[in-house]
């Protein structure tokens, strides 16, 4: 919103713009590895990049960080594209780290020619062992005294294939002392005969992350590299190199990546999830993904929502999963046409309304919004009502349906509740009520007020649909940093089928993606799953916070 103050990259952006250090352009970029598909914490960050190059006339460049030919796939490419349009924003340049490879290594030719960076031998134990630690001092690999000839040879032979994955490395010379764990000579290239989603077989080596991001955003002329916080030890490396390479310096600066309750946020373990079915897919409606918050419902107004109210810190902190369900809770109020379903049905019969009349009542779709219009309802002597809105021995301010107790059907009439037939079991089969013919909503004149209201739909009519209900995928607030394996506590009711809905006939015409407040149940979307026989409808929220204390 316009009114908030500035967050800490603006402030830093208006500076850069005041003082011209990057020329008076904004110019960022979105890096992610096509290993995955995106979730909410990447949303976090598309809305921050995207969004300060709204606001200062920048651009965006989205850039695949696809250096780690193992892990990447083109239908992960798809995906991410695919969700960073929905959430409304437009890359100035596709661009891929895999395009820079020839440049990146002659930049590593040219550090090696100023004697900054040498061929490794040692093994990966080895070197983290030369390593040392935080409080002491590594010690220097026999390699680092290679000769410029020597390296440069080595090099060009890895790069040939003459060497096996793992046998040679090569690494920045830096400092072996320094307090920081990043600059002790950290490995530049690897090793790895793999095959690479779009260079194919043309490259065996590979640069690590440090030497291939900084560089990619040099190339492009990045001003602002926004990353998060555990990248603030990498940013003299970043530094390091633009420096030694004398490239076009971009800066990098870390915010507190987004961490939702109840949940896990990572690449790898929502991989997990997947590969072990854990969860249906990547777009399965529990999933923290963007295609899983659009299939449970979500529109992308609500996310960019939610990433706004969230904010930029500096401070790692977790954000409550339910102000992500307040963000979209408070736009569907305004926006989702109401209708009624029933989820759990028993039939109810209006024993004083003519059998096989229907009648055709009017509804407001939604009073939140004056310009939505209404529907027809059709309206008969035998409905479907929710199991729970009866009760033979009610309790006391139980304000709905029991023998002589009256209620208003929403949209429709007051009844009474007169009888009950029952199976063998002892369970309701059929309720008998009768009707006040003169108390029709909009133009009642029984004189009688009630206190409650239930849904309906009547029984010829309705539409058969499938109903999921979704609860927390997790049993635990923070299940990635619990001890043991974070699958132990999964919610093993996360998902609950109701196959017995009943839900108004002009919901047939609905398509997947539409939403709609049922009332007193939820708000609701029409999955992809759906079909010409049967609705399948995911629950996107609940009406009030269920977990509020
Ligand atoms: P993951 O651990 O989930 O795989 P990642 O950081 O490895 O995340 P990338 O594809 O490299 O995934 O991320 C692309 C961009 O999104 C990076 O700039 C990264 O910092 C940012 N990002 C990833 N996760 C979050 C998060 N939880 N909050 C904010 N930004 C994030
Ligand atoms: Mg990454
Ligand atoms: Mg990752």
């Amino acid at each position: 919103s316009e009114e908030r103050s500035l967050n800490f990259i603006e402030q830093i952006v208006e500076e850069d713009l005041a003082n011209g250090s990057t020329g008076g352009r904004v110019l960022t970029r979105f890096p992610p590895e096509p290993n995955g598909y995106l979730h909410i914490g990447h949303a976090k960050s598309i809305v921050l990049n995207f969004g300060l190059a709204q606001k200062y006339n920048g651009a965006t460049n989205l850039r695949f960080d696809d250096t780690n030919p193992v892990t990447e796939d083109t239908e992960y490419v798809d995906s991410i594209r695919e969700d960073i349009k929905w959430l409304g924003f437009t890359w100035q340049q596709e661009l891929y780290a895999s395009d820079y490879f020839e440049q990146l290594y002659q930049f590593a030719v040219t550090l090696i020619k100023k004697g900054l960076a040498y061929v490794e031998d040692a093994t990966a134990e080895e070197i983290a062992a030369m390593k040392g630690t935080p409080t002491t001092p590594g010690v220097n690999s026999p390699a680092r005294s290679r000769s410029v000839e020597e390296n440069l040879d080595l090099f060009e032979r890895m790069r040939k294939g003459e060497f096996k994955d793992g046998e040679k490395t090569l690494r920045a010379k830096i400092d072996m002392a320094s307090p920081n764990m990043h600059m002790r000579d950290p490995l530049m290239y690897r090793i790895k005969h793999a095959h690479h989603h779009r260079t194919g077989d043309k490259w065996c080596i590979y640069p690590m992350y440090d030497f291939a991001h900084g560089q990619s955003d040099s190339i492009e002329q990045i001003t602002h590299s926004i990353c998060t916080l555990e990248f603030i030890p990498h940013r003299a490396l970043y530094d390091w190199f633009i420096q030694e390479l004398n490239i076009y310096p971009s800066h990098q600066y870390e915010f507190s990546r987004l961490n939702l309750n109840y949940t896990v946020m990572s690449k790898r373990k929502l991989k997990q999830l997947v590969e072990e079915h854990h969860v249906a897919g990547w777009d399965d409606p529990r999933m923290p993904t963007i295609s899983g918050l659009r299939r449970r419902g979500y529109t992308a107004a609500s996310i960019r929502n939610f990433c706004e109210r969230v904010g930029v810190q500096k401070r790692d902190n977790v954000i409550e999963y339910s102000l992500l369900e307040f963000c979209i809770r408070e736009e569907l109020n305004k926006t989702a046409n109401r209708a009624m379903a029933v989820l759990d049905p028993v039939k109810l019969v209006i024993t004083n309304y003519p059998e096989g009349q229907v009648e055709e009542l009017e509804a407001e779709n939604n009073p939140e919004d004056p310009n939505s219009g209404s529907r027809k309802l059709p309206f008969s002597n035998t409905l479907y009502i929710e199991r729970e809105d009866f009760m033979e021995n009610p309790p006391k301010k139980y304000f709905r349906l029991g023998p002589g107790m009256m209620v208003r059907l929403k949209n429709a009439y007051i009844i009474k509740g007169e009888s009950v037939d029952k199976d063998a079991d002892g369970n309701i089969t059929t309720i008998y009520a009768t009707y006040l013919p003169e108390s029709k909503s909009g133009g009642d004149a029984s004189g009688l007020t009630v206190k409650g209201t239930i849904h309906w739909v009547s029984a010829a009519h309705a539409a058969a649909a499938e109903v999921r209900l979704y609860d927390r995928l997790f049993t635990v607030e923070n299940p990635g940093m619990e001890e043991g394996d974070f699958k132990s506590f999964i919610n093993k009711d996360s998902l609950q089928v109701i196959n017995t809905a009943y839900v108004e006939p002009g919901l047939l015409q609905a398509k997947p993606g539409d939403r709609f407040q049922f009332m007193r149940k939820g708000y609701f979307s029409v999955d992809p799953d759906s079909t010409s026989e049967k609705l399948v409808f995911n629950r996107t929220v609940t009406l009030k916070d269920a977990w509020a204390k």
